[in-house]
């Protein structure tokens, strides 16, 4: 399937551990989040207290696990990870809240779908450092608070949009992810390569910077791949020859669409007529859930100025047609 895919994250995520930026200054690109956080960060280790509660919101892929992983390093904390599908019962949250030390970083990714009652225990977790817990049952139950220590949550989302209110009042420090430009898109691409020993021309690092959708996960995959091609050729060096060969093999175009991307385009034009066309008819039409169409399709493709949201669905705009090599009206490519 695509590079995009989520379903294709754990697997991914083993590969890269060793392209996982670990400190601040390995962290590129987000220039002023991350100097806003560093000022934080130096703040609460000034006053030996713990971070505030951090909540990182944006598409996936950008680095919002592995900024909190570098905030832990940055600290010299403990990190521990979890998500939000993962914590099925109160006494599961409470398993880790209990062992957590000081100043812990506690990373909860996809934190937009925890169950209510996991909910309610983290807001005086996060709040007052206590533990709700209920012992006994029935009329002989009575709820007893046990102090956990002073931790830093850090929340993590694709949709801020689906996290309650009580529980973003919660987080003291917000940083927004946006894609991230050429320049330090190349820059990663030049720090992998240099890790993974592999020679790139200049040229070819920019075209391959330029063809990922500006997602540090996507340019990752895309180097693994196209030094897999220029192994086959025999290439010591990757040329943008090679870089767009592989691109070319892999269905990826100049704009850093791959097919779905394409297909999802092709369905609002063809099908709906540019559009509107309601997310969830247009997720039943691709066949994917409304979460994915949402969550890695559509951010890339309203950052590429293909589709607009509007109060009635989605639209393609004339950027898509132009693309795509399709006129506008009922003759649309049927
Ligand atoms: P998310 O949690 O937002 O889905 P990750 O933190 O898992 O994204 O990032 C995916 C991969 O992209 C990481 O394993 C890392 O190799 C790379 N990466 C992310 N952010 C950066 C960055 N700022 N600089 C360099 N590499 C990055």
């Amino acid at each position: 399937d695509g590079i995009v895919h989520p379903e294709q994250k754990p697997l991914d995520d083993e590969h890269e551990l060793s392209l996982r930026p670990r400190s601040m200054g390995e962290f590129l690109g987000q220039k002023q989040m991350k100097e806003n956080l560093s000022v934080f960060i130096e703040a609460a280790k000034k006053r030996n207290e713990s971070l505030d509660h951090l909540f990182l919101i944006g598409p996936p892929g950008l680095g919002k696990t592995t900024l909190a992983q570098v905030v832990a390093h940055e600290l010299g904390s403990e990190f521990k990870v979890t998500s939000a599908p993962a914590l099925d019962k109160p006494k599961d949250l409470a398993g880790i809240l209990t062992t957590v030390t000081a100043k812990t970083v506690f990373f909860i990714d996809e934190i937009h779908r925890l169950k209510p009652a996991i909910e309610e225990m983290l807001y005086i977790a996060m709040e007052d450092y206590e533990l709700d817990w209920i012992i006994g049952q029935g009329p002989s139950a009575r709820t007893i608070r046990i102090p956990i220590q002073p931790f830093t949550l850090v929340g993590a989302t694709t949709k801020a949009g689906n996290v309650s209110s009580p529980l973003i009042s919660r987080f003291g420090i917000t940083c927004r992810f946006s894609f991230y430009d050429e320049k330090d898109m190349e820059a990663i691409v030049r720090r992998s390569s240099g890790i993974l020993k592999v020679q790139i021309d200049d040229d070819a690092a920019a075209l391959l910077a330029r063809s990922a959708r500006g997602t540090p996960r996507v340019v990752n995959r895309l180097l693994r791949r196209i030094r897999d091609f220029a192994q086959i050729r025999n290439s010591p060096v990757i040329s943008s020859e090679v870089v767009a060969e592989g691109l070319k093999r892999l269905e990826i175009d100049s704009l850093g669409l791959e097919r779905h991307d394409r297909e999802i385009l092709r369905i609002i034009i063809e099908r709906y007529n540019g559009g509107p066309v309601g997310a969830e008819t247009l997720a039943i039409s691709i066949g994917e859930s409304v979460d994915t169409l949402e969550d890695y399709y559509e951010p890339y493709l309203i950052q590429a100025g293909l589709i607009q949201r509007t109060p009635r669905g989605r639209v393609v705009t004339a950027l898509a047609y132009e693309h795509l090599n399709l006129k506008p009206g009922n003759d649309a490519g049927l």
